[in-house]
């Protein structure tokens, strides 16, 4: 009684001074005082007190733990004690440090845009670091263009916390943008990085993580560290597809390129999927980083009977085009999508059309079902941005997101189609999303990164973006576990990207032969394993 009494007091008194060490600063403390209890169970008010520089920027209030507990998702929902909104490098260094420090060290998170869709930015009970709140807070701009263009090596040094669209109009005042992309560019710099980030570029380019120069990181142990491939390899390349595991990345510096003006996108439509497997298969063959002769982005997607055949990742198609699409798709129940674009400029627009024409030859799409837009490169880049405005304003964008990612292994993707597409998904017939498949080239990617591919020249991605309402999206989850099993029954290895796992036995699976060398960075890099807790790699709650 009288030691529960003598704590209470200890208590109360550090909270006093501290409030009051607060109160004596320049801005007000967002620590409530209803809830500090809260945070004090996970981070003890000696700590608080000792760092008080970040206790500055902790909030526990319902609007930054609400924002913090779900992301894009919108099915997960894990309350962290408290969110630090931080106006430095330093504040973060300091967080994880002051977590290290403890006997019982707290979970940490960096939260990117939370366009994450199965908690995987959140840190139950720990603290999610909001990295937005640097985008404002820093006191230099957060993208920073260099180069020479003597040697034409041009790149940005990019803040882990901006958007990829930020990187796009700071780089486009110079004339320059980076060459791999995401369909979707409200994303952060840090958030993709630590996933891949893939696109129509990817067979060309890479992944976005193929082209990154350097990075600044805070280490799970709180250390700020410079890497690249040449200086601190082992945390470079842990970090890059290391699913936050291993340190949080304040900067990264970009490869950027001469940026194109103006964008030829074609759309083809096969009902056979073969001729379209073999078509897309051909044409990322021609994939010199400088040649001229390569497109420049490819995708393919799914076209089933659920009315316009544009949807909110792009609208496209000639209106006066859609009923004889809608059509076909009634007909063959799927039609395949094959797109391409050629980028221009200037100096290449005279040359661009012959340079198509000659790509696109012998290709076997349905004949009559070209069809072709020219549109400026910001247009192209930001497509997907007018569907995600028009959801929001018809309250359909913040709905769960059932999504399932995968790579599928080239010599498998037929099975795949049978199997999934006319087996599964055909026969459910809930399909209410936009569906991706367009293969890439391994050798694009580098192995030493921690993202997990498949073991094959060639893969294809598959993307299921489904919506759905709050009350039916299990139904999207039941077919992706039936996609799943049918997978592992059929022997198809196929990874997932952007995975979701839920027992430990299933991440060693995932990394395969890269799991020993994903522990051991673990252990060099958060050995207390305080960072990323949602993707539940090492935590299991
Ligand atoms: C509409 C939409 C379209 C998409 N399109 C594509 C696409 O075309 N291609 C593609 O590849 N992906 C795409 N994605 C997936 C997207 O790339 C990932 O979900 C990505 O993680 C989202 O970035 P974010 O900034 O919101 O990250 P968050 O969801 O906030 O975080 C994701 C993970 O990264 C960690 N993290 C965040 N910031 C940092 C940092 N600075 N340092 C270290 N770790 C960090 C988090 O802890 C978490 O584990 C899309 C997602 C959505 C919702």
């Amino acid at each position: 009684m009288a030691e529960n009494f003598l704590i209470q007091t200890y208590v109360m008194f550090i909270f006093f001074i501290s409030r009051l060490i607060f109160s004596l600063g320049k801005s007000k403390p967002w620590i409530s005082s209803t809830t500090t209890s809260t945070i004090t169970t996970i981070i003890p008010p000696m700590i608080l007190t000792n760092y008080k520089e970040i206790g500055y920027k902790l909030r526990d209030d319902h609007e930054a733990i609400n924002m913090a507990s779900s992301d894009y998702g919108n099915m997960v929902r894990q309350i962290p004690a408290a969110v630090l909104y931080p106006s430095s490098i330093n504040d973060i260094a300091t967080l994880i440090k002051s977590s290290n420090n403890l006997s019982l060290p707290f979970h940490i998170a960096a939260r990117g845009h939370g366009h994450s869709v199965r908690g995987q930015a959140t840190a139950p009970n720990g603290v999610v670091v909001n990295m937005m709140a640097l985008k404002s807070q820093r006191n230099r701009p957060g993208v920073i263009v260099s180069g020479n263009p003597f040697s034409g090596y041009f790149y940005a040094d990019v803040g882990g916390e901006q958007l990829w669209i930020d990187v796009l109009r700071a780089t486009l005042e110079h004339g320059l943008a980076p060459v791999s992309w995401t369909d979707y560019l409200y994303l952060t710099v840090g958030g993709t990085l630590s996933n891949a980030g893939i696109s129509g570029q990817t067979f060309r380019y890479g992944p976005q993580i193929s082209n990154v120069y350097e990075l600044d990181v805070v280490t799970g142990k709180g250390d700020f560290v410079t890497c690249s491939a040449h200086k601190n390899s082992e945390l470079f390349y842990a970090v890059l597809g290391g699913l936050g595991q291993f340190g949080i990345i304040i900067r990264a510096r970009i490869a950027l390129e001469l940026a194109p003006k103006r964008v030829k996108w074609v759309r083809m439509l096969y009902t056979d999927f073969s001729e379209f497997a073999r078509d897309q298969e051909q044409l990322i063959k021609i994939n010199g980083r400088k040649d001229k002769n390569a497109l420049d982005y490819l995708e393919g997607s799914l076209l089933m009977n659920q009315g316009s055949p544009d949807n909110w990742r792009s609208s496209f198609f000639p209106p006066s085009d859609h009923s004889r699409i809608i059509f076909k798709v009634t007909d063959n129940k799927i039609v395949y999508c094959l797109e391409v674009a050629k980028f221009y400029d200037d100096r290449s627009s005279e040359t661009v059309d012959k340079v198509l024409k000659l790509l696109l030859k012998g290709l076997n799409y349905d004949p009559g079902f070209m069809f072709e837009k020219d549109v400026s490169y910001m247009d192209f880049l930001d497509r997907v941005r007018g569907g995600e405005l028009k959801l929001q304003s018809q309250g359909l964008w913040e709905v769960p997101h059932p999504w399932l990612n995968l790579f599928i292994p080239k010599t498998h993707v037929s099975d795949f189609n049978t199997g999934v597409f006319r087996e599964i998904v055909l026969k459910r017939n809930i399909t209410t999303g936009p569906v991706l498949l367009y293969p890439m080239n391994r050798n694009k990617w580098d192995d030493r990164m921690s993202a997990v591919i498949p073991d094959e020249d060639v893969f294809y991605t598959v993307g299921f973006l489904h919506s759905g309402g709050f009350d039916d999206w299990e139904s999207f989850d039941e077919q992706n576990k039936e996609i799943l099993k049918f997978c592992e029954d059929a022997g198809i290895n196929v990874k997932q990207y952007l995975p979701h796992y839920k027992t430990q036995e299933d991440w060693m699976k995932h990394f395969g032969s890269k799991w020993k060398t994903f522990v051991e960075r673990k252990s060099m890099f958060d050995p207390k394993k305080i960072l990323s807790p949602g993707q539940r790699i090492f935590s299991h709650q």
